[in-house]
């Protein structure tokens, strides 16, 4: 039931409940009589105030406030004195309050009305909120700080909700998308996304719902002239007090240098492999002429042998001709290839990548690569594990690694006993393909293992040694790792590990 509107009497005091709350209490609390003059002053005031009890009690509270606040209080006490209203009593707020000395405090002030020994007495609580606006000085201090950087920074930087409305927009955000904060705050992030990365925003938000981050995540937003950009995105959880995840901050960089840069850097090492490249088969030229040399000559012997049996009439004759002629083709063909395949290698080419079968290609790469090695007799013996995933490469510059690594393996045997040459693929734990090239030959020494990748260290009269420099960075720009190991009955095993292709958001 609502209390009724006209006066209610203000309720008795306890005297001894008051006078102990009244000790007790951490607050200032002093008592107002109906004159309008202090009646009670504890302990909190006086410490609060610098005032001693004596000085204060049977004067008005205004002595205790700082102006404008004291002319007000003075004034009211007038208007109560003449009228008997109390204004403000049952309420408080905050105001102005004056120490002994003069300084002014902020205080909060509330004043409860009822009566004491017949007579209409007020009560005033009062606290000192001097450490309270401190912190809150502070607070404002640092908000306005991580604004300030939030602002400055060089990174778009935007919040959205959970359902993917933009909430903060950033000066750099302005810039780099072309929108201004009024415009675009409340509208769906999705307007920063192409149209074929619009799945991204599901993928990403339920990632957050989830409470996790997705870091430098690389990928193309649109800016609001329609120009696409390509950026790195850092998303993260952001959570209310209780810990909840409430919406997510995005810091998003512009790329298009990094990207520019990348490009750049994969022509230039293209161009330095293709170098690396003709360099490799500049000096098997010799070989290979004589290794064409071979066909060429059968082709020619078979067409002689054709000649003069297609001159006889004799019908086992022309049999034995058909026969020449056919193995002329077949002499042609291989020779066809191995035109095919040098060309192929040392074509000036961009870097493309493609999915191919790691098998194939190390068979194509023994091809090409053990043409004219010094070492005779080589014994091959190859283990190719069966169903491996296909990897995203660069075949000819897999291949350039291959045809480096076992025409050294060849060098390396050109003095030792034994000449086998060991070369297996195989899965490992599902990640990635470990290709390896095992030799018997001279091994390497501790001093030269160490140096061995480094451009232009080589042992050979007429060496270059960029070829394991060069094999290492194509190898590690495909994420993978070239390393040399011993090998258990002498020679050396050189390997890497190809990465099978991964999902981006995963
Ligand atoms: P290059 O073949 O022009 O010398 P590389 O960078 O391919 O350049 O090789 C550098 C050096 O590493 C070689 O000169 C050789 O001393 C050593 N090396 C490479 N492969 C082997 C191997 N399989 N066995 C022994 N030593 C090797």
């Amino acid at each position: 039931m609502p209390l009724p509107l006209h006066r209610q009497s203000p309720p008795q005091w306890d005297d001894s409940l008051f006078e102990t709350v009244v000790a007790a209490a951490i607050n200032g609390v002093l008592a107002v009589n109906e004159h309008g003059l202090v009646s009670v002053f504890n302990a909190a005031c006086e410490t609060m105030f610098q005032y001693r009890r004596e000085e204060v009690l049977g004067h008005g509270i205004a002595m205790l406030l700082a102006s404008p606040y004291r002319e007000e209080y003075e004034e009211r006490l007038r208007r109560y004195q003449q009228t008997g209203v109390a204004e403000g009593a049952g309420k408080g707020r905050e105001l102005v309050a004056r120490r002994n000395d003069g300084t002014t405090f902020p205080i909060f002030l509330s004043i409860g009305e009822g009566m004491h020994d017949g007579r209409r007495t007020f009560v005033v609580v009062i606290q000192d909120l001097t450490d309270l606006q401190l912190e809150r000085a502070m607070h404002a201090e640092q908000r306005a700080f991580l604004a300030a950087i939030v602002d400055s920074s060089n990174d778009a930087i935007i919040s959205k909700t959970l359902d993917g409305k933009i909430t903060t927009w950033n000066r750099a955000a302005e810039e780099l998308f072309g929108y201004s904060a009024e415009e675009i705050i409340g509208t769906p992030v999705t307007r920063l996304f192409p149209e074929d990365r619009l799945h991204e925003e599901a993928q990403i938000l339920d990632r957050i719902r989830a409470g996790h981050a997705l870091e430098h995540y690389e990928t193309v937003r649109i800016k609001k002239d329609g120009t696409l950009v390509d950026v790195s995105v850092t998303v993260s959880p952001v959570r209310d007090v209780k810990g909840n995840v409430i919406g997510a901050s995005k810091t998003v960089r512009d790329i298009t240098e990094k990207k520019l840069a990348e490009a750049r850097l994969q022509t230039l090492s293209a161009e330095l492999s293709h170098v690396a490249r003709l360099s490799e088969m500049g000096q098997v030229s010799a070989a290979i002429a004589h290794e064409l040399n071979q066909p060429l000559t059968a082709v020619l012997n078979y067409t002689n042998v054709a000649k003069r049996l297609i001159a006889s009439t004799d019908a086992a004759a022309k049999a034995k001709s058909y026969e020449a002629v056919s193995k002329a083709g077949d002499q042609a063909l291989r020779a066809g290839q191995i035109i095919r395949r040098l060309r192929d290698f040392v074509e000036k080419r961009e870097s493309t990548r493609t999915l191919e079968d790691i098998n194939a290609v190390t068979e194509d790469a023994l091809a090409l690569g053990l043409i004219g090695t010094p070492t005779a007799d080589i014994k091959v013996i190859t283990a190719f594990a069966p169903d491996l995933d296909p990897l995203l490469i660069d075949k000819v510059q897999i291949q350039q690694v291959l045809v480096n690594l076992l025409r050294n393996a060849a060098e390396a045997m050109a003095e030792s006993e034994r000449h086998e040459l060991t070369v297996t693929t195989a899965a490992v734990n599902g990640t990635g393909i470990l290709v390896s090239v095992a030799d018997t030959g001279c091994g390497v020494s501790d001093d030269l293992a160490e140096r061995l990748f480094r451009p232009f260290v080589t042992t050979k009269t007429g060496g270059m040694g960029i070829g394991l420099a060069i094999s290492r960075s194509i190898i590690e720009s495909h994420g993978g790792r070239l390393t040399m190991v011993p090998n258990q009955g002498g020679g050396t095993v050189f390997q890497f590990i190809l990465p099978v292709a991964q999902r981006l958001v995963d």
